[in-house]
């Protein structure tokens, strides 16, 4: 399936169902990593089964990496492989552990005597049964009492000298999860995404409909803003995931700059878009009144929800670190610079609006430089430079669909405000005079004519 089409949908499933898109995500992204690196032979004998659509007989993935004293930290891994008469066996805990009954799991290990840190880690795939039907040598001990994803277990597993086959090369165990991670992240970035939506649709219809004080609530300034105010970050968020996407069937397709660019945008939408997320479904909580409090409204669940996908497959300050890494180690930044500056070549703007996305890239560009240049690897910088890039990012993307679209240039108004609200310096007491207008254009269901959109 296309990505576009798969995180497509995936957006929409989860604005109805956050905690089952773990699985569908895990198997999804273990049956890539497979066919990335493991052999033949062990495609061969799981691929019918995790591609099929059949519940009955289909195979679901997991990925059991994290351990009590190994987070963030993955090089402190210490469940062991040992090779017991040819047959690779693993022993160890494993502390997080969702979709756990999980019928194939990627499990990260490290070889007896191998060396320390993430580079003595090697793959390993783990049946859940035995090619004689026979159930494998581990245990789910407890299912964590989670705040959110209920809808999905997650567990801690103890592994008891567990048969389990190598994939890719000993000793490459980390770069080779880091493919199934990066899955993961924009599958996350994806969901948060979806997220955000759900929040905002479900907000602008209790506010077209609720009343108070004989108006109803959308007619209301405050309530208005606070409408535009979840919508842009969401809509910010549609417009990474969909470009993203797209990049990432280049990419597989062979396209080295295609390749370079998901590197990028995959952390990018994974940090910013979980956090943005957070806030927004906390705000539609408080559109709804006291309801929003209450479970038999989705908002308390959405915001349980909302809240893990900043935490899982690396929490923000290690995924915002994980940006700066692909720029220094992978030099993502001129790749991402030169091809965002292409995306605004290819749209009709007027002399100012270029000026305007020009002057903040250039300034963009010098402070990403500078915080990972080799002098000053300043990681105190690290969030700031990450939501930039994202922030611009996702105003060139937004620009470049309302050019696409012809007929609405909504979209470019969105990525104006990116730039003046998320990217330039603010008077916080200074009321700008355009807001009404901003407000009364974003929240009507008509198009917004170029005209209009170049006005602002
Ligand atoms: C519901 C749930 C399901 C999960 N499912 C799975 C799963 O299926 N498989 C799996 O392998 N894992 C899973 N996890 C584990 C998850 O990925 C980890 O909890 C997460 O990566 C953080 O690791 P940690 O809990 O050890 O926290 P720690 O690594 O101890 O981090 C604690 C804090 O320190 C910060 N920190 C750590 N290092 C740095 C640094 N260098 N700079 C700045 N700050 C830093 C972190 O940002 C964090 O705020 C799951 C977690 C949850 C909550």
């Amino acid at each position: 399936m296309p990505p576009v089409v798969k995180y497509g949908l995936t957006f929409l499933y989860v604005q109805a169902e956050f905690g089952l898109c773990c699985p569908l995500s895990m198997t999804d992204s273990l049956t890539r990593t497979l066919r990335k690196f493991g052999s033949q032979e062990l495609v061969d004998r799981y691929l019918d089964r995790l591609t099929s659509q059949d519940s009955d007989y289909q195979y679901q993935g997991a990925m059991f990496m994290t351990e009590q004293d190994a987070g963030s930290d993955v090089g402190a891994v210490t469940t062991e492989a040992r090779c017991e008469d040819g047959v690779w066996r693993l022993y160890g805990d494993k502390w997080f552990c969702s979709n756990p009954d999980a019928d194939l799991a990627m499990v990260l290990a490290r070889p007896e005597n191998a060396e320390p840190g993430t580079r003595g880690l090697t793959l390993f795939l783990l049946p859940r049964r035995l090619e004689d039907g026979s159930l494998n040598r581990y245990r789910i001990l407890r299912l964590k009492d989670k705040l959110g994803t209920r809808s999905m277990a997650s567990g801690e597993i103890m592994l008891e000298g567990a048969e389990a086959y190598v994939v890719g090369e000993h000793g490459k165990g980390f770069k080779h999860m880091t493919d199934m991670i990066n899955m993961s992240r924009l599958s996350n970035g994806v969901r948060s995404a979806g997220l955000m939506r759900r929040t905002l649709n479900e907000s602008l219809f209790i506010a077209r409909n609720r009343m108070a004080f004989g108006r109803h609530l959308i007619d209301m300034p405050l309530m208005r803003r606070q409408l535009c105010k979840m919508m842009l970050p969401t809509e910010q968020a549609r417009s990474i995931m969909l470009h993203t996407a797209d990049c990432l069937q280049r990419a597989d397709a062979g396209d080295h700059e295609a390749a370079k660019l998901i590197r990028i945008l995959t952390p990018l939408i994974k940090f910013r878009s979980t956090r943005d997320a957070r806030r927004v479904a906390g705000d539609g909580m408080e559109v709804r009144g006291g309801c929003g409090y209450i479970e038999e409204w989705s908002d308390a669940r959405v915001l349980r929800d909302a809240h893990l996908g900043s935490i899982w497959e690396g929490t923000s300050n290690i995924v915002a670190l994980d940006v700066i890494r692909s720029i220094r180690r992978e030099g993502t930044l001129p790749v991402l610079h030169d091809y965002l500056q292409r995306c605004l070549d290819s749209i009709d703007l007027a002399q100012e609006e270029r000026q305007a996305f020009d002057t903040v890239l250039m300034r963009l560009k010098k402070v990403a430089e500078d915080v990972t240049s080799g002098e000053r690897n300043d990681e105190l910088e690290t969030r700031r430079v990450a939501s930039g890039l994202y922030h611009f990012a996702s105003a060139v993307f937004m620009a470049w669909e309302a050019s696409q679209l012809g007929d609405d240039w909504r979209r470019l108004v969105l990525a104006k405000l990116v730039l003046r609200y998320r990217l330039s310096a603010q008077d916080p007491l200074e009321s700008p005079a355009e807001e009404p207008v901003l407000i009364e254009m974003l929240l009507a269901e008509t198009p917004i004519s170029r005209e209009s959109a170049k006005r602002l």
